[in-house]
């Protein structure tokens, strides 16, 4: 940070102690990671610069010819990764390519059943505060009240009655895989397309880790930031049939010039998801994610649905009558980052909320395994239970020391050694 440093001292400030903070605490939000050194090289090159409305070798400026490389590699990677028939990957973040799978697919007024927020949706599903519930007409299902998985009769049901233009599957809070091709039964059905927002879990499909949704879905849209861990931007897969519409909903309907560098940056990191390493590192995030649902479970803070097949966990936590915002500050006293989020079926409203959500990519990435999973699940509990929103608590202070310890064992971005 040399030159920034003797420039603007303020922000290269911000920059050292959130790197300081990433560090020196354990870090449980599910929908984050810690990209590569290589990744954050290619977010900072001088490719920012460039303008280059387009695609690559149909630009509307001059001086695209190395960045159309760039482009040229991210595509063919993300084709290859996820066995698709087309890719574009100028989508700014998970929200822009939702907007242009909306774009490419429906007109402002036409349905579309998607899962609710509150059963473990996305904002970008058609809720009411966001352009997805205003333009569009949603209808919405749920999990089942028993099982707390998806209710596929509840699906089916919907979309009979609805006869929705698109059925949309995916969330940000699902412990659990999804039925892929039952959701593209149903929506043959009643003749929808089918679409997967692929954002949470892409990268355990990357890693091989879990059944991929392209085989089955007419268009996948994702992140590229969470446990893909390149990043933070999104981008689309599809069909062959559907590339020209995609491609076009991307630029020139709701985007106007592509980042470049983040383009480069996905390029790199699609070349890392490939490696028999980011295979390993899948199933690990996986195999912990298990260990750390019951190892939370062990102390009465019960994983909904009983468990987890993926990266992250729902916590309910009435058992130990204590609520998601408590959890959340009580958490981040000891040195714990996670996030409070309503549990189906929650007798709070969402700003409280009745649970919290955990997951490992992060953990995983800095090398913990089930081990320390048993550890850090004990330290929640110790902090959720009986801790307290006060730094200064004995509490707080206890299992601070202790996350301390663990995360130098396992340091995130660790100091070069001289
Ligand atoms: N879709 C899902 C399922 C998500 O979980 C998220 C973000 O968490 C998004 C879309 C939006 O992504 P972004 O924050 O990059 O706009």
């Amino acid at each position: 940070f040399g030159a920034l440093e003797a420039f603007d001292p303020e922000v290269a400030g911000v920059l050292v102690s959130e790197l300081d903070r990433l560090r020196g605490g354990l870090q449980l939000i599910a929908s984050e990671n810690f990209s590569s050194p290589e990744v954050l090289t290619a977010l900072g090159s001088t490719l920012s610069n460039k303008y280059a409305e387009g695609y690559p070798g149909r630009r509307y400026y001059g001086g695209c010819s190395e960045v159309d490389k760039a482009e040229a590699l991210a595509i063919e990677r993300c084709k290859t990764l996820f066995s698709a028939d087309h890719a574009n990957v100028q989508p700014h973040s998970g929200a822009s390519a939702n907007q242009a799978v909306y774009g490419a697919f429906l007109k402002p007024g036409e349905t579309i059943l998607a899962m609710s927020l509150p059963h473990g949706g996305h904002l970008t599903h058609g809720t009411k505060v966001s352009f997805s519930g205003k333009w569009f007409d949603a209808v919405h299902y749920g999990v089942d009240k028993d099982t707390e998985d998806i209710d596929y009769a509840e699906v089916e049901r919907l979309a009979k009655e609805h006869r929705p233009k698109v059925i949309l599957a995916g969330g940000s809070a699902i412990p659990r895989l999804i039925d892929f091709a039952r959701f593209r039964a149903i929506a043959d059905e009643v003749g929808a397309i089918f679409w997967v927002d692929a954002a949470h879990f892409i990268g355990l499909v990357a890693g091989g880790a879990i059944p991929s949704p392209v085989p089955h879905a007419d268009v996948v849209s994702f992140t590229t930031h969470k446990v893909l861990r390149g990043p933070r931007s999104g981008a689309i897969v599809c069909k062959e049939q559907h590339a020209a519409a995609i491609d076009k909903a991307v630029f020139p309907m709701m985007q106007g010039g592509p980042q470049m560098h983040t383009i480069a940056a996905k390029a790199v990191n699609f070349k890392e998801c490939a490696t028999p390493e980011y295979a390993a590192y899948t199933q690990q995030v996986v195999a912990n994610a298990k260990v750390l649902a019951e190892a939370l479970g062990e102390k009465g803070i019960r994983p909904t649905t009983g468990g987890t097949d993926t990266h992250l966990s729902l916590h309910d936590l009435q058992g130990v009558l204590v609520t998601g915002v408590d959890a959340e500050a009580r958490s981040d006293a000891a040195g714990i980052t996670l996030n409070k989020n309503a549990i189906p079926f929650d007798p709070q409203k969402p700003n409280i909320a009745s649970g919290i959500r955990v997951g490992t990519p992060c953990v995983t990435t800095q090398g913990m395994g089930e081990d320390e999973m048993r550890t850090v699940g004990a330290l929640i509990a110790r902090a959720v239970v009986d801790g307290d929103a006060d730094p200064e608590h004995a509490v707080s202070r206890e299992v601070r020391a202790q996350v301390t310890e663990l995360v130098e064992a396992f340091p995130a971005y660790p100091r070069p050694t001289a």
